[in-house]
C-alpha cells in the first residue's frame, strides 16, 4: 500500500509572510491537540521533521481511524519554499476559466474504454509555460484560450485540485479532512487555501 496525504496549501502568502504565517500555523495546531507540540525525525516521508498527531487530531478528521497512531509515516510536514501542491501520482486533466467558463483539456477523454488516456502536449503548452514562469518568480498569468481573460494559476478551476504557493502543511495518511476543518484553518491563515489529497 502507497502512502497518501492532504496538502494545505495557502495560495495567497507571499515568500516574506510564510515563515510567521508557518510559525502561527503550527502554534494553532498544536494549541487545538491536532497536532503533537514536538516534532519528530522521521514521522513523514520528504524534508523532516514532522508533527505526529496530536491527542485531538480526531476533530480535523471525518473518520478518525486507530492505525493513524500505529504509522509510521503519520505526521504533519511544513513547507515554506515556492511550490507546487501537488497530487503525487495521476496527471492534470482540465481547466476552467472562472472569467468564461471554457474547459481546456490536457487529456484526450474521447478514447474508448480502457484505452489509456493520451497527453494533450498542445494544450498543456502554454499551462506549462505559465507554470515555468511562476517558479522563476514570475506571477504565471496566463490568457484563457477562449474569452482572453487573463487568469492568475490559482484562478484556473483545475480538475484535479492543486495549487501554486510558498506556504504547505502536509499531513501523511491521515483520514479525511472535515470541511469545516478546512475552512478554519484558512481562517486562522487570514488566506485562500486549497486542501490537496495526494498518493505517492
Ligand atoms: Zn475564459
Amino acid at each position: 500500500m502507497g502512502d497518501w496525504f492532504q496538502t494545505v496549501g495557502d495560495v495567497e502568502a507571499t515568500k516574506e509572510e510564510a515563515p510567521r504565517l508557518a510559525a502561527a500555523g503550527l502554534s494553532w495546531l498544536v494549541a487545538a491537540g491536532i497536532v503533537a507540540a514536538e516534532p519528530h525525525e522521521s514521522c513523514v516521508l520528504g524534508k523532516g521533521p514532522g508533527y505526529p498527531p496530536g491527542p485531538r487530531y480526531a476533530d480535523a478528521v471525518t473518520e478518525p481511524d486507530e492505525r493513524l497512531a500505529l504509522l509510521w509515516t503519520n505526521g504533519m510536514r511544513i513547507s515554506t519554499c515556492r511550490t507546487v501542491f501537488d497530487f503525487g501520482q495521476d496527471e492534470i486533466r482540465r481547466a476552467g476559466c472562472p472569467a468564461c467558463g471554457a474547459v481546456v483539456r490536457f487529456m484526450d477523454e474521447e478514447r474508448g474504454c480502457g484505452d489509456p488516456l493520451r497527453h494533450d502536449a498542445a494544450a498543456w503548452q502554454p499551462f506549462d509555460a505559465a507554470i515555468r514562469q511562476w517558479f522563476e518568480g514570475g506571477d504565471g498569468v496566463l490568457a484563457c484560450p477562449e474569452c482572453a481573460a487573463p487568469v492568475g494559476l490559482n484562478d484556473w478551476r483545475w480538475e484535479p485540485v492543486w495549487g501554486f504557493g510558498h506556504l504547505a502543511f502536509q499531513f501523511w495518511n491521515w483520514p479525511p479532512f472535515r470541511p469545516e476543518f478546512v475552512t478554519e484553518f484558512a481562517r486562522r491563515l487570514g488566506h485562500r487555501v486549497v486542501c490537496v489529497p495526494g498518493k505517492l
